[in-house]
């Protein structure tokens, strides 16, 4: 969404690993059997991935979806970024409470082509889970598994938690409520971004 709006690039670090994988780089299939078992892949690995994204795609602006998640990835990006002789803008912290996440994981579909990303409960997809964009096949998540959750959250209290500080204390951070409907979450990340973008 942000990319059709703004012309800004976006990446996650699930969507670069989820290419690797349908690659069949090494990389790929190794790390997608530690996303199976609800582990969170190494550091280095994502930073890498995210830093060769950045030399090819990020010359002009780019927005990071679920990176950095730890404190180490966050001081390697900003080394990363001062030797590209730029910084970031704005860190957006989305809140959502354990219950939210809870529900979300269970009923989320996903396209195994494309990525487009939407939701069981959602009556155009229930009967015909075929994706609009790409007529890729529309699926549970293999990592998706409620019983992976508990892990997930255990490290996100952990590790990621503590990224509120580091980046309180750069002056750059904005909370959003993320317990509200997919709209008015993108229309305040959408204030945040427009604030950011040269006119
Ligand atoms: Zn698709």
């Amino acid at each position: 969404m942000i990319t059709r709006q703004f012309g800004i690039p976006v990446t996650s670090p699930g969507a670069i690993l989820r290419r690797e994988k349908d690659l069949g780089t090494p990389l790929g299939l190794e790390t997608a059997e530690m996303l199976q078992r609800g582990d969170l892949v190494q550091d280095n690995t994502i930073v890498k991935l995210i830093e060769d994204w950045l030399h090819l795609h990020g010359g002009y602006g780019f927005v990071f979806d679920g990176f950095p998640r730890t404190l180490p990835q966050a001081e390697s990006l900003a080394l990363i970024l001062t030797g590209l002789k730029t910084s970031l803008d704005a860190a957006i912290w989305l809140d959502v409470s354990e219950e939210t996440v809870r529900a979300r994981i269970s009923g989320r579909l996903q396209c195994r082509t494309c990525g487009f990303t939407t939701s069981v409960d959602s009556a155009q997809f229930a009967n015909r889970p075929i994706c609009p964009y790409c007529e890729g096949r529309l699926e549970r998540r293999s990592d998706d598994d409620l019983g992976v959750l508990q892990t997930r959250l255990r490290e996100y209290n952990t590790k990621t938690q503590p990224l509120a500080e580091f980046y309180g204390k750069m002056s750059i951070l904005r909370k959003i409520d993320g317990n509200r409907d997919r709209d008015a979450v993108f229309a305040d990340i959408s204030r945040i971004i427009e604030d950011k973008v040269p006119a």
